[in-house]
């Protein structure tokens, strides 16, 4: 089982996304997070193999609004932020929202981390492709934009993890855990730029989504935090 030994290694905090939510539900309980008036919001990355995330979340939260993009970067600008706060449901004139932004990886069954061997496909390919894209500019530089052509998603992608580090990583692994920061650090500019904390409780829990070839996802943790009205964030211990 090379990738479980993979997974282990790289990833010794990683729990299945099942123990993950059930970690955030414990956590959020306390804070009045119940399932018939919170709201959830959730950033994967577009690639098939992140969806099992979202399914999870809405049995036990209800149906996520998808904030992602590629890398798992919310793509959908103020505008879409607006919009998904305004579905916030009240309890007692406040709201409760769970957003959950997760850059994935993958390991496929020889163990290499990022990458997984698809359904019926021969060889495996990239996980994160988008980070890998990004992470093969880093090393051979960008190439010019054909006119014309928008990728404006992989763009922001760049500038966001750039914005992270003045030495990005050499290597996947690494640069999706900038990533995932990156996520929750855009999570909260979009919040805190909304006030968002002035008319709901909030809770940010971000990390990385791991895929093994059995198909039972894992999740790393890299941040987890609060925000009630008085607008200060308080770290998590997820
Ligand atoms: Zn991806």
């Amino acid at each position: 089982m090379r990738h479980l030994e993979a997974l282990h290694s790289a990833f010794p905090e990683a729990v299945s996304s099942e123990q993950y939510l059930a970690r955030v539900a414990r956590l959020v309980s306390p804070l009045g997070f119940a399932r018939e008036h919170s709201f959830a919001a959730v950033s994967v990355c577009r690639d098939e193999l992140t969806q099992s995330f979202p399914d999870l979340v809405a049995r036990r939260w209800d149906q996520p609004f998808s904030l992602g993009g590629l890398g798992a970067l919310p793509s959908l600008g103020r505008t879409g932020w607006r919009a998904a706060l305004s579905h916030v449901p009240l309890d007692d004139d406040r709201g409760h929202l769970i957003v959950f932004g997760l850059p994935h990886i993958g390991i496929d069954p020889e163990g290499n981390i990022g990458q997984s061997l698809r359904r019926h496909q021969l060889e495996p390919t990239p996980t994160c492709g988008a980070m890998a894209a990004l992470l093969t500019s880093l090393r051979n530089g960008f190439e010019p934009l054909t006119p014309g052509l928008d990728d404006n998603e992989a763009e922001r992608l760049q500038r966001i993890v750039d914005s992270q580090s003045d030495q990005l990583p050499d290597n996947l692994l690494e640069l999706t855990k900038l990533a995932a920061s990156a996520v929750n650090a855009e999570m909260w500019v979009e919040l805190d730029a909304l006030a968002a904390y002035k008319e709901m409780d909030i809770a940010v829990f971000c990390g990385i989504q791991i895929h093994l070839p059995d198909e039972v996802d894992f999740i790393y943790p890299v941040a987890s935090a609060f925000m009630g009205s008085d607008g200060i964030t308080k770290e998590l211990v997820i």
